[in-house]
Protein backbone atom coordinates (compact mmCIF):
# COMPACT_ATOMS: atom_id res chain seq x y z
CA UNK A 1 0.00 0.00 0.00
CA UNK A 2 1.55 3.59 -1.20
CA UNK A 3 0.77 5.48 1.99
CA UNK A 4 1.09 8.36 0.22
CA UNK A 5 -1.24 7.99 -2.15
CA UNK A 6 -3.84 6.41 0.24
CA UNK A 7 -6.99 8.55 1.53
CA UNK A 8 -7.59 7.72 5.09
CA UNK A 9 -10.74 6.79 7.13
CA UNK A 10 -12.46 10.48 7.36
CA UNK A 11 -11.93 11.40 3.66
CA UNK A 12 -14.92 12.65 2.15
CA UNK A 13 -15.70 10.15 -1.24
CA UNK A 14 -17.70 12.00 -3.90
CA UNK A 15 -20.79 10.26 -5.51
CA UNK A 16 -22.01 11.12 -8.96
CA UNK A 17 -25.50 9.44 -8.92
CA UNK A 18 -28.21 9.06 -6.47
CA UNK A 19 -30.24 5.71 -6.52
CA UNK A 20 -29.45 2.91 -4.34
CA UNK A 21 -26.00 1.87 -5.92
CA UNK A 22 -25.11 5.43 -4.32
CA UNK A 23 -26.84 4.64 -1.40
CA UNK A 24 -25.41 1.20 -0.29
CA UNK A 25 -21.62 2.81 -1.16
CA UNK A 26 -22.30 5.30 1.31
CA UNK A 27 -23.50 2.70 3.74
CA UNK A 28 -20.42 1.05 3.18
CA UNK A 29 -18.20 3.92 3.28
CA UNK A 30 -19.81 4.97 6.82
CA UNK A 31 -18.87 1.65 8.02
CA UNK A 32 -14.84 1.73 7.55
CA UNK A 33 -15.57 5.77 8.98
CA UNK A 34 -15.47 7.54 5.51
CA UNK A 35 -18.08 10.75 4.66
CA UNK A 36 -20.20 10.26 1.04
CA UNK A 37 -21.52 13.67 -0.53
CA UNK A 38 -23.59 12.67 -3.63
CA UNK A 39 -23.87 15.01 -7.07
CA UNK A 40 -27.83 14.64 -8.86
CA UNK A 41 -29.73 16.88 -10.32
CA UNK A 42 -32.45 15.83 -7.30
CA UNK A 43 -30.38 15.27 -4.75
CA UNK A 44 -32.76 16.54 -2.70
CA UNK A 45 -34.78 13.75 -2.65
CA UNK A 46 -32.17 10.91 -3.04
CA UNK A 47 -32.18 7.94 -1.56
CA UNK A 48 -28.14 7.92 -1.32
CA UNK A 49 -28.55 11.41 0.11
CA UNK A 50 -30.73 9.34 2.88
CA UNK A 51 -27.10 8.41 4.14
CA UNK A 52 -24.93 10.99 3.40
CA UNK A 53 -23.16 13.49 5.19
CA UNK A 54 -24.24 15.70 2.26
CA UNK A 55 -25.61 16.77 -0.97
CA UNK A 56 -24.88 19.02 -4.04
CA UNK A 57 -27.72 19.90 -6.30
CA UNK A 58 -27.37 20.39 -9.75
CA UNK A 59 -27.41 19.60 -13.61
CA UNK A 60 -24.67 17.34 -14.86
CA UNK A 61 -24.19 19.83 -17.17
CA UNK A 62 -23.60 22.62 -14.36
CA UNK A 63 -20.02 23.13 -14.22
CA UNK A 64 -19.96 25.72 -10.93
CA UNK A 65 -22.10 22.79 -8.95
CA UNK A 66 -19.69 20.69 -10.28
CA UNK A 67 -16.71 22.34 -8.81
CA UNK A 68 -18.52 22.88 -6.07
CA UNK A 69 -19.31 19.40 -5.35
CA UNK A 70 -15.77 18.61 -6.33
CA UNK A 71 -14.34 21.09 -4.23
CA UNK A 72 -15.73 19.17 -0.84
CA UNK A 73 -14.55 15.86 -1.60
CA UNK A 74 -11.20 13.90 -1.54
CA UNK A 75 -12.18 11.51 -4.40
CA UNK A 76 -14.86 11.14 -7.02
CA UNK A 77 -16.87 8.10 -8.22
CA UNK A 78 -20.19 7.01 -9.81
CA UNK A 79 -22.85 5.02 -9.42
CA UNK A 80 -24.20 4.31 -13.06
CA UNK A 81 -22.48 4.85 -15.71
CA UNK A 82 -24.98 7.09 -18.38
CA UNK A 83 -23.65 10.12 -16.19
CA UNK A 84 -22.83 12.41 -19.20
CA UNK A 85 -18.66 12.24 -20.02
CA UNK A 86 -18.64 15.92 -19.67
CA UNK A 87 -19.71 15.54 -15.87
CA UNK A 88 -16.57 13.17 -14.96
CA UNK A 89 -14.15 15.42 -17.28
CA UNK A 90 -15.27 18.48 -15.13
CA UNK A 91 -14.93 16.78 -12.01
CA UNK A 92 -11.45 15.46 -13.08
CA UNK A 93 -9.80 18.80 -13.48
CA UNK A 94 -10.38 18.91 -9.83
CA UNK A 95 -10.39 16.12 -7.95
CA UNK A 96 -9.31 11.90 -8.84
CA UNK A 97 -12.20 10.82 -10.54
CA UNK A 98 -11.81 6.67 -10.07
CA UNK A 99 -12.97 4.27 -11.94
CA UNK A 100 -11.73 6.92 -14.57
CA UNK A 101 -13.40 7.99 -17.78
CA UNK A 102 -12.46 5.35 -19.98
CA UNK A 103 -14.70 2.80 -18.46
CA UNK A 104 -18.08 5.26 -18.80
CA UNK A 105 -16.59 6.03 -22.68
CA UNK A 106 -16.84 2.79 -23.68
CA UNK A 107 -19.93 1.55 -21.20
CA UNK A 108 -21.95 4.43 -22.51
CA UNK A 109 -21.91 3.12 -26.20
CA UNK A 110 -22.68 -0.72 -27.10
CA UNK A 111 -21.18 -0.68 -30.29
CA UNK A 112 -17.87 0.63 -28.89
CA UNK A 113 -18.44 -1.88 -26.10
CA UNK A 114 -18.62 -4.34 -27.67
CA UNK A 115 -15.50 -3.64 -30.34
CA UNK A 116 -13.65 -2.90 -27.08
CA UNK A 117 -14.55 -6.21 -25.66
CA UNK A 118 -13.28 -8.09 -28.90
CA UNK A 119 -10.07 -5.79 -28.99
CA UNK A 120 -9.67 -7.50 -25.30
CA UNK A 121 -10.13 -10.91 -26.99
CA UNK A 122 -12.82 -11.30 -25.03
CA UNK A 123 -15.75 -13.18 -26.70
CA UNK A 124 -19.09 -11.39 -27.40
CA UNK A 125 -21.93 -12.62 -29.75
CA UNK A 126 -21.60 -11.79 -33.42
CA UNK A 127 -22.95 -7.90 -34.33
CA UNK A 128 -23.41 -5.89 -36.79
CA UNK A 129 -23.93 -1.36 -36.60
CA UNK A 130 -27.77 -0.48 -37.79
CA UNK A 131 -27.49 2.72 -38.82
CA UNK A 132 -29.19 3.33 -41.95
CA UNK A 133 -32.19 1.63 -44.40
CA UNK A 134 -28.67 0.18 -46.29
CA UNK A 135 -27.24 -1.52 -43.31
CA UNK A 136 -30.97 -3.27 -42.69
CA UNK A 137 -31.33 -4.04 -46.39
CA UNK A 138 -27.87 -6.40 -46.33
CA UNK A 139 -28.34 -6.86 -42.66
CA UNK A 140 -27.23 -11.13 -41.95
CA UNK A 141 -27.19 -11.27 -38.31
CA UNK A 142 -30.47 -12.27 -38.08
CA UNK A 143 -32.75 -13.58 -35.63
CA UNK A 144 -31.09 -11.02 -33.55
CA UNK A 145 -31.63 -8.22 -30.68
CA UNK A 146 -31.50 -4.89 -32.02
CA UNK A 147 -30.55 -2.45 -29.11
CA UNK A 148 -29.73 1.09 -28.85
CA UNK A 149 -26.43 2.36 -28.91
CA UNK A 150 -27.28 4.67 -25.91
CA UNK A 151 -29.39 5.55 -23.20
CA UNK A 152 -31.01 1.31 -23.27
CA UNK A 153 -30.70 -0.60 -19.84
CA UNK A 154 -32.81 -3.05 -17.89
CA UNK A 155 -34.31 -4.70 -21.54
CA UNK A 156 -35.73 -1.08 -22.28
CA UNK A 157 -34.54 0.27 -26.25
CA UNK A 158 -34.27 -3.02 -27.50
CA UNK A 159 -36.28 -5.62 -29.65
CA UNK A 160 -36.00 -8.93 -30.92
CA UNK A 161 -36.15 -9.50 -34.23
CA UNK A 162 -36.35 -13.00 -36.97
CA UNK A 163 -36.74 -11.28 -40.20
CA UNK A 164 -35.43 -7.82 -42.11
CA UNK A 165 -38.86 -6.71 -42.04
CA UNK A 166 -39.51 -7.09 -38.40
CA UNK A 167 -35.86 -5.53 -38.24
CA UNK A 168 -37.19 -2.33 -40.28
CA UNK A 169 -40.04 -2.18 -38.16
CA UNK A 170 -38.11 -1.96 -34.73
CA UNK A 171 -35.52 0.23 -36.03
CA UNK A 172 -38.59 2.47 -37.02
CA UNK A 173 -40.05 2.34 -33.44
CA UNK A 174 -36.57 3.24 -31.56
CA UNK A 175 -36.57 6.11 -33.62
CA UNK A 176 -33.96 5.17 -36.04
CA UNK A 177 -31.33 5.56 -33.92
CA UNK A 178 -27.99 4.30 -34.11
CA UNK A 179 -28.17 0.89 -32.98
CA UNK A 180 -26.33 -2.36 -32.51
CA UNK A 181 -27.97 -5.89 -34.14
CA UNK A 182 -26.53 -8.67 -31.76
CA UNK A 183 -26.97 -12.43 -32.83
CA UNK A 184 -29.59 -14.10 -30.69
CA UNK A 185 -27.74 -15.72 -28.36
CA UNK A 186 -29.45 -19.34 -27.28
CA UNK A 187 -27.97 -19.34 -23.78
CA UNK A 188 -27.89 -22.42 -20.72
CA UNK A 189 -28.04 -19.19 -18.74
CA UNK A 190 -26.21 -16.26 -17.32
CA UNK A 191 -23.67 -15.09 -15.03
CA UNK A 192 -21.47 -11.84 -14.32
CA UNK A 193 -17.97 -11.30 -12.92
CA UNK A 194 -17.40 -8.65 -10.61
CA UNK A 195 -13.95 -6.93 -10.20
CA UNK A 196 -12.40 -4.74 -8.27
CA UNK A 197 -9.10 -3.07 -9.39
CA UNK A 198 -7.08 -1.18 -7.00
CA UNK A 199 -4.86 1.89 -7.20
CA UNK A 200 -1.73 -0.79 -7.08
CA UNK A 201 -3.49 -2.75 -10.17
CA UNK A 202 -4.30 -5.56 -8.17
CA UNK A 203 -7.37 -7.46 -9.09
CA UNK A 204 -10.31 -9.68 -7.39
CA UNK A 205 -12.64 -11.34 -8.60
CA UNK A 206 -15.77 -12.51 -6.88
CA UNK A 207 -16.69 -15.38 -7.42
CA UNK A 208 -19.05 -15.35 -10.42
CA UNK A 209 -22.94 -15.12 -9.71
CA UNK A 210 -25.75 -17.00 -12.14
CA UNK A 211 -28.47 -14.53 -13.04
CA UNK A 212 -32.05 -14.81 -13.81
CA UNK A 213 -33.36 -12.61 -16.03
CA UNK A 214 -37.33 -11.47 -16.40
CA UNK A 215 -38.55 -8.89 -18.78
CA UNK A 216 -34.86 -7.73 -19.13
CA UNK A 217 -34.76 -7.02 -15.39
CA UNK A 218 -32.66 -8.94 -13.34
CA UNK A 219 -34.55 -10.91 -10.47
CA UNK A 220 -32.27 -13.58 -9.04
CA UNK A 221 -28.34 -14.34 -8.20
CA UNK A 222 -27.47 -17.94 -6.95
CA UNK A 223 -23.87 -17.84 -5.73
CA UNK A 224 -22.15 -20.46 -5.32
CA UNK A 225 -23.22 -21.22 -9.64
CA UNK A 226 -22.91 -24.59 -9.67
CA UNK A 227 -21.36 -24.28 -13.30
CA UNK A 228 -17.77 -26.41 -14.25
CA UNK A 229 -14.70 -25.00 -13.19
CA UNK A 230 -13.68 -24.12 -16.67
CA UNK A 231 -16.75 -22.09 -17.60
CA UNK A 232 -16.05 -20.30 -14.45
CA UNK A 233 -12.35 -19.52 -15.11
CA UNK A 234 -13.37 -17.83 -18.48
CA UNK A 235 -15.63 -15.51 -16.97
CA UNK A 236 -13.46 -14.57 -14.57
CA UNK A 237 -9.99 -13.83 -16.86
CA UNK A 238 -12.82 -12.12 -18.96
CA UNK A 239 -13.40 -9.95 -15.97
CA UNK A 240 -10.11 -9.08 -15.12
CA UNK A 241 -8.96 -8.76 -19.09
CA UNK A 242 -11.68 -5.88 -19.21
CA UNK A 243 -10.75 -4.35 -15.51
CA UNK A 244 -7.02 -4.32 -16.77
CA UNK A 245 -8.17 -3.28 -20.30
CA UNK A 246 -9.79 -0.40 -18.65
CA UNK A 247 -6.89 0.99 -16.75
CA UNK A 248 -10.02 1.58 -13.94
CA UNK A 249 -9.69 2.25 -10.28
CA UNK A 250 -12.50 0.59 -8.91
CA UNK A 251 -15.44 -1.98 -9.83
CA UNK A 252 -16.53 -3.33 -13.37
CA UNK A 253 -19.42 -5.79 -13.53
CA UNK A 254 -19.39 -8.18 -16.91
CA UNK A 255 -22.74 -10.04 -17.91
CA UNK A 256 -21.95 -12.87 -20.20
CA UNK A 257 -23.99 -15.29 -21.56
CA UNK A 258 -23.07 -19.01 -21.04
CA UNK A 259 -24.32 -20.70 -24.69
CA UNK A 260 -25.77 -24.56 -25.23
CA UNK A 261 -21.88 -25.55 -25.73
CA UNK A 262 -19.92 -24.09 -23.07
CA UNK A 263 -18.81 -20.94 -24.81
CA UNK A 264 -18.81 -17.98 -22.46
CA UNK A 265 -19.78 -14.49 -24.50
CA UNK A 266 -19.53 -11.04 -22.92
CA UNK A 267 -23.09 -9.19 -23.02
CA UNK A 268 -22.04 -5.98 -21.48
CA UNK A 269 -19.92 -4.26 -19.15
CA UNK A 270 -21.28 -1.91 -16.11
CA UNK A 271 -18.06 0.04 -14.27
CA UNK A 272 -19.66 0.61 -11.19
CA UNK A 273 -21.54 -1.77 -8.30
CA UNK A 274 -23.89 -4.31 -10.05
CA UNK A 275 -27.27 -5.68 -8.87
CA UNK A 276 -25.75 -9.14 -9.25
CA UNK A 277 -23.09 -8.26 -6.41
CA UNK A 278 -25.73 -7.32 -3.97
CA UNK A 279 -25.16 -10.87 -2.59
CA UNK A 280 -21.99 -9.54 -1.95
CA UNK A 281 -23.21 -7.83 1.32
CA UNK A 282 -24.65 -10.68 3.30
CA UNK A 283 -22.43 -13.57 2.05
CA UNK A 284 -19.09 -12.18 1.46
CA UNK A 285 -16.14 -11.21 3.54
CA UNK A 286 -16.16 -7.92 1.73
CA UNK A 287 -18.80 -6.58 -0.24
CA UNK A 288 -18.86 -5.01 -3.45
CA UNK A 289 -19.60 -1.75 -2.07
CA UNK A 290 -17.20 -1.94 0.43
CA UNK A 291 -14.18 -3.17 -2.83
CA UNK A 292 -15.13 -0.15 -4.51
CA UNK A 293 -14.39 1.89 -1.29
CA UNK A 294 -11.43 0.55 -0.86
CA UNK A 295 -10.45 0.44 -4.42
CA UNK A 296 -11.23 4.54 -4.62
CA UNK A 297 -9.62 5.50 -1.38
CA UNK A 298 -6.03 3.36 -2.60
CA UNK A 299 -6.92 0.67 0.56
CA UNK A 300 -5.98 -2.82 0.10
CA UNK A 301 -8.52 -4.91 -2.06
CA UNK A 302 -10.77 -7.30 0.60
CA UNK A 303 -11.10 -10.97 0.50
CA UNK A 304 -13.94 -12.08 -1.64
CA UNK A 305 -14.15 -15.97 0.37
CA UNK A 306 -18.10 -16.41 0.36
CA UNK A 307 -19.57 -16.95 3.63
CA UNK A 308 -22.47 -18.69 2.65
CA UNK A 309 -24.55 -19.87 0.02
CA UNK A 310 -27.27 -17.36 -1.43
CA UNK A 311 -30.19 -16.37 -3.56
CA UNK A 312 -30.57 -12.78 -4.01
CA UNK A 313 -33.78 -11.62 -5.28
CA UNK A 314 -34.93 -8.20 -6.55
CA UNK A 315 -38.13 -6.36 -4.83
CA UNK A 316 -39.31 -4.80 -7.80
CA UNK A 317 -42.77 -2.54 -7.57
CA UNK A 318 -45.57 -4.24 -4.91
CA UNK A 319 -43.12 -6.67 -4.07
CA UNK A 320 -41.61 -4.37 -1.74
CA UNK A 321 -44.78 -4.49 0.34
CA UNK A 322 -44.14 -7.99 1.50
CA UNK A 323 -41.05 -6.74 3.45
CA UNK A 324 -42.62 -7.73 6.95
CA UNK A 325 -42.88 -11.79 5.19
CA UNK A 326 -38.85 -11.68 5.28
CA UNK A 327 -38.54 -10.59 8.87
CA UNK A 328 -39.51 -13.71 10.26
CA UNK A 329 -37.59 -15.81 7.71
CA UNK A 330 -34.22 -16.39 9.51
CA UNK A 331 -32.81 -16.75 6.38
CA UNK A 332 -33.88 -14.03 4.79
CA UNK A 333 -31.73 -10.44 4.63
CA UNK A 334 -34.05 -7.74 4.10
CA UNK A 335 -32.67 -4.30 2.12
CA UNK A 336 -34.87 -2.00 0.93
CA UNK A 337 -34.09 1.36 -0.63
CA UNK A 338 -36.10 4.05 0.79
CA UNK A 339 -38.04 4.63 -2.23
CA UNK A 340 -41.59 6.03 -2.00
CA UNK A 341 -43.61 5.26 -4.62
CA UNK A 342 -43.69 1.36 -5.95
CA UNK A 343 -43.84 1.85 -9.65
CA UNK A 344 -43.90 -1.58 -11.99
CA UNK A 345 -40.37 -2.67 -12.84
CA UNK A 346 -39.07 -0.04 -10.23
CA UNK A 347 -36.35 -1.45 -8.03
CA UNK A 348 -37.38 -1.12 -4.70
CA UNK A 349 -35.13 -3.50 -2.47
CA UNK A 350 -33.83 -7.16 -2.07
CA UNK A 351 -33.74 -9.69 -0.43
CA UNK A 352 -30.80 -12.64 0.36
CA UNK A 353 -31.17 -15.49 1.35
CA UNK A 354 -28.21 -17.38 3.16
CA UNK A 355 -27.72 -20.94 3.60
CA UNK A 356 -24.70 -20.66 5.97
CA UNK A 357 -21.73 -23.61 5.80
CA UNK A 358 -20.97 -23.54 9.41
CA UNK A 359 -24.01 -23.30 12.08
CA UNK A 360 -22.51 -22.41 15.52
CA UNK A 361 -24.19 -24.05 18.09
CA UNK A 362 -27.23 -22.61 20.06
CA UNK A 363 -26.58 -20.64 22.86
CA UNK A 364 -28.31 -22.22 26.01
CA UNK A 365 -28.81 -18.87 27.68
P1 LIG B 1 -29.10 -6.07 -21.86
O1 LIG B 1 -29.89 -4.82 -21.75
O2 LIG B 1 -28.16 -6.10 -23.02
O3 LIG B 1 -28.43 -6.43 -20.57
O4 LIG B 1 -30.16 -7.24 -22.09
C1 LIG B 1 -31.13 -7.59 -21.14
C2 LIG B 1 -31.42 -9.07 -21.23
O5 LIG B 1 -31.94 -9.39 -22.53
C3 LIG B 1 -30.20 -9.98 -21.08
O6 LIG B 1 -29.89 -10.20 -19.73
C4 LIG B 1 -30.69 -11.24 -21.77
O7 LIG B 1 -31.56 -11.98 -20.93
C5 LIG B 1 -31.47 -10.68 -22.95
N1 LIG B 1 -30.56 -10.52 -24.11
C6 LIG B 1 -29.84 -9.42 -24.41
N2 LIG B 1 -29.09 -9.61 -25.51
C7 LIG B 1 -29.33 -10.86 -25.92
C8 LIG B 1 -28.83 -11.65 -27.02
N3 LIG B 1 -27.95 -11.18 -27.92
N4 LIG B 1 -29.30 -12.94 -27.12
C9 LIG B 1 -30.19 -13.43 -26.22
N5 LIG B 1 -30.70 -12.72 -25.19
C10 LIG B 1 -30.28 -11.46 -25.03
Amino acid sequence: MNAARTLPPGSTIGILGSGQLGRMTALAAARLGYRCIVYAPNAEGSIAAQVSAGHVQGAYDDTAALARFAGQVDVVTYEFENVPEGAVVECQKLKPVRPGVKPIHFAQHRLREKDFLRKLGIGTADYQPIRSDADIATATTLPGVLKTCTEGYDGKGQARVSTRAELMAAWQKLGRRECILEALVDFQCEISAIVARGLDGTTRCFPIGLNHHQGGILRTTHVPSNLPAAILATAERFGVELANGLELVGLVALEMFVTRDGRVLANEMAPRPHNSGHWTIDACVTSQFEQLVRAVCGLPLGSVDVLAASRMENLIGDEAKDWGRYLIDPTARLHLYGKGEARPGRKMGHVTFVTPTWAAPRSRI
